[in-house]
């Protein structure tokens, strides 16, 4: 039996990876399961698959987390120490799908008792890509990507030499706003924003489709997890999401990942790795489809790329300024204080601020300063949006 943790289990990635596990009840032992707000589904999952323990993150919530865990046996706990504890419990596979900064310390913890850790929380490899990956290397444990392109990466790349790598092409669908004319958007809402053509996720990166900050942190975190240089990384827009990833090789060859818009094929990817197994996800017919188009990644349009192109040159903790800085301009833009052009405006703010203080991009990467380059990318990117009201 595979003993699996999911942080972030009511999420999205969440719900997906629960929905594989679901299907072989007795394949796995169901260590830890974490989430926010949602205490009714997080109690119900936990009872369902039979956790140790379930941890929300909102102390506020823990007496009706207990009271629904009530007579089954399941420990309760809540709050961010409590999510580092649980994810630190032994397991063999832990699923990080926490979004944004949040899901950093607990990924750290997984990796640190020696799990396999199936990454979907980007956020971490664009805060703290070397502190990840060394973390991982230290202690005898396994990252595996789970964003969609990035499995798509790995896959492409099995049996190859690194050494032999051209170049590597992630696709975007450009998300909800590709076809707008570039004056409306000033007048886009983050419900408008958050309507995604192909895929169905969480509310933050389905806006982070629309604006391209995703890409550009999945940009940032091919560069992090390949090991590859920012000028080989690429993005295309490729409206129907069906390529995910493509490799290109030293002679020419490119190799492609095809397959539906569905996360349960890189989540099942990462759960049953090496092995390939079964699963239920679609199956395309090529001839059905006809054509698959493409075309360029507009950083007119989407100054995000752009910023990420900076962000990958400049390096140190440059990843985790401009994070945290999109994390703030998100929840402004939600909060209807700024326009969503204003949020690629602001985070470049707040990275020509703090790429000019002394000390800050080059401090080592350890935990303290990560946080630390994040505290303050949010406290200026709320000073950029207060100047600019
Ligand atoms: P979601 O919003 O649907 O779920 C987020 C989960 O994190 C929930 O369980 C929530 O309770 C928990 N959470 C939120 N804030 C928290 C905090 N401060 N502390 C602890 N827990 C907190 O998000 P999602 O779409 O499932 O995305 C999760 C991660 O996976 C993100 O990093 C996202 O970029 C990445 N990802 C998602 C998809 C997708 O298809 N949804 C695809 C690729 C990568
Ligand atoms: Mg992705």
């Amino acid at each position: 039996m595979k003993r699996v943790t999911i942080l972030g289990a009511t999420g999205s990635i969440g719900q997906n990876t629960i929905d594989l596990i679901a299907r072989a009840p007795d394949d796995y032992d169901v260590v830890a399961l974490t989430g926010g707000q949602n205490i009714t589904q997080l109690a119900r999952d936990a009872i369902r698959l039979g956790a140790d323990v379930a941890v929300t993150a909102d102390e506020g919530k823990l007496e009706a987390l207990r009271a629904a865990l009530a007579g089954t046996g399941i420990e309760a706990a809540a709050g961010e120490t409590a999510l580092v504890d649980a994810a630190s419990r032994p397991a063999d596979w832990v699923m990080s799908a926490i979004v944004g900064f949040a899901g950093l310390a607990p990924g750290l913890a997984a990796l640190r008792q020696g799990a396999t850790l199936a990454l979907a929380n980007k956020e971490s490899l664009v805060c703290a890509g070397p502190l990840v990956m060394a973390t991982a290397r230290d202690c005898g444990a396994r990252v595996l990507p789970v964003d969609s392109e990035h499995s798509a990466v790995f896959q492409a790349l099995v049996g190859e030499d690194m050494a032999a790598v051209e170049r590597i092409v992630i696709t975007a669908s450009g998300g909800a706003f590709r076809d707008w004319p570039l004056e409306a958007l000033e007048h886009a809402t983050p419900e408008e924003a958050a309507t995604h053509p192909n895929w169905d996720m969480g509310q933050r990166i389905t806006i982070d489709s629309a604006s391209m900050f995703n890409k550009a942190l999945e940009l940032i975190e091919t560069k992090e997890y390949f090991g590859v240089e920012p000028s080989r990384i690429e993005a295309v827009v490729h409206p129907e999401s069906l390529i995910h990833a493509l490799v290109g090789f030293r002679d020419g060859a490119l190799m492609a990942h095809v397959g539906p818009p569905d996360m349960r094929h890189a989540i099942g990817f990462a759960l049953h790795y090496p092995e390939r197994r079964d699963l239920p996800v679609a199956r395309l017919d090529l001839a059905a489809l006809g054509q698959l188009n493409f075309r360029p990644a507009d950083e007119v349009r989407w100054p995000a790329l752009r910023l990420a192109r900076a962000v990958m040159e400049t390096g140190g903790l440059s990843g985790a300024v401009f994070n945290a800085a999109k994390e703030r301009a998100l929840d402004h833009f939600l909060a209807r204080r700024i326009s969503f052009p204003q949020m690629s405006a602001v985070v470049e703010a707040v990275l020509e601020r703090l790429w000019a203080r002394t000390g800050l991009i080059d401090a080592p990467f350890d935990l303290d300063n990560v946080r630390e380059a994040d505290h303050l990318a949010r406290v200026t990117a709320d000073e950029t949006v207060a100047e600019r009201r």
